[in-house]
């Protein structure tokens, strides 16, 4: 990361107040749809590491119905802004019969979802979505189905509210770009 760049000249791209208006709206339609689902079987919400953090632990405190918790680390992206084609899945979950929703920080490619909902889907789960703080449809070239979108963005590099520069800025409390 070059040295000179700070949060100050972070251009914004959705301010917490929206991000906070949408993910409340996700989590009233995640609400809503497993609506049916009780103790007995509960929504099992499989957060995919590390973006995805703040945007699932403010999405769960949105969702009313019983969940349970678990975390999924894949990585396609190293040090590099670029995607490197290949994804490294770290996990032991059980989710057979289960109603899965994966929540991710951005599908890009779609190669990090196709190859956790393939593995997942060899459990055969009762249901498997996917919830997404952040589409950019242009950059697909692996088709996923997404369930649930916060917002569609430009194919450009974002970080901010969980999302990574480089390791850096995940703490900021807005979502934005470098306009470099
Ligand atoms: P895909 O496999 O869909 O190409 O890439 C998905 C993953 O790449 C995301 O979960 C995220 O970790 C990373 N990624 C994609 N776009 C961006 C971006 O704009 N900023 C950051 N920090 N990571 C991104």
């Amino acid at each position: 990361m070059n040295t000179t760049e700070t949060a100050a000249s972070v251009t914004p791209l959705f301010s917490g107040e929206t991000i906070r208006n949408r993910v409340a709206e996700l989590g009233a339609a995640i609400s809503e749809d497993f609506r049916n689902l009780g103790t007995a079987e509960p929504l099992f919400l499989i957060t995919i590491l590390k973006g995805a953090f703040v945007f699932a632990a403010d999405l769960a405190r949105c969702i009313t119905v019983p969940c349970t918790f678990d975390f999924l680390s894949a990585s396609s992206y190293g040090a590099a802004k670029i995607s490197s084609g290949s994804v490294t899945l770290r996990h032991s979950l059980s989710v057979a019969n289960r109603h899965v929703l994966l929540i991710e920080d951005i599908v890009d490619t779609g190669l990090t979802l196709q190859h956790i909902t393939d593995e997942l889907s060899k459990q055969q789960p009762a249901s498997l979505g996917i919830c997404t703080l952040l589409d950019k449809p242009a950059a697909r070239k692996h088709p996923v189905r997404i369930a649930y979108t916060g917002f569609s963005i430009p194919d450009r590099f974002v970080f901010g509210y969980g999302i990574d520069y480089g390791e850096h800025y995940r703490q900021l409390p807005f979502i934005g770009f470098f306009d470099t």
